[in-house]
């Protein structure tokens, strides 16, 4: 079955240059259509129903891992994936760890 493709006049400009020339570029894994700036190569969707974790829910997030709140409690409460929050505590524990722990002492 063939999917009815927008119309050019459908296409949404490019949000970071602009540009109306849009390529269609295949669809997301829910079957939104996908485009991509003829321009500038950026890819997006029209209508993104996600966005970024915004920062306050980031600080929340950290005051829960500073609480040592269990990784899926805090998933649960700020209401991110857990592969996001997993990736997030990498990136904290990777560039803010104030000391190189260094190899396991042998008793
Ligand atoms: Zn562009």
């Amino acid at each position: 079955m063939q999917e009815a493709s927008p119309k050019p006049a459908d296409r949404p400009p490019c949000p970071q240059c602009g540009s109306t020339r849009i390529h269609i570029h295949g669809v997301t894994h829910s079957g939104t259509p996908n485009f991509r700036c003829c321009d500038c190569r950026r890819r997006f969707v029209a209508d993104p129903k996600k966005g970024p974790v915004p920062a306050a829910k980031k600080e929340l997030v950290r005051q829960l891992l500073a609480e040592r709140v269990a990784l899926r409690a805090i998933a649960r409460i700020a209401k991110v994936s857990r592969s996001w929050l997993q990736a997030f505590v990498n990136d904290i524990y990777q560039n803010e760890t104030p000391w190189e722990p260094g190899p396991l002492k042998k008793n």
